[in-house]
């Protein structure tokens, strides 16, 4: 199920939300409940075959 991002207009809140399948429902901020939000396109994070782990790094 595809997540979409939605930025609420009136508190700037970010905020993501599962969008069902051809299903147009009505999105209101979770924070002021507010339901001027704009779904954001974000970009889909592929998942890229990095076979190489990413390393912590601790700055110590
Ligand atoms: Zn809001």
């Amino acid at each position: 199920m595809p997540i979409f991002e939605y930025t609420c207009l009136k508190c700037a809140h970010r905020f993501e939300k599962l969008q069902k399948s051809s299903t147009v429902t009505s999105t209101e901020c979770p924070e002021c409940g507010s339901l001027d939000v704009r779904k954001e396109f974000s970009a889909f994070s592929s998942a890229v075959s990095s076979s190489s782990a990413a390393g912590c790094f601790s700055g110590g």
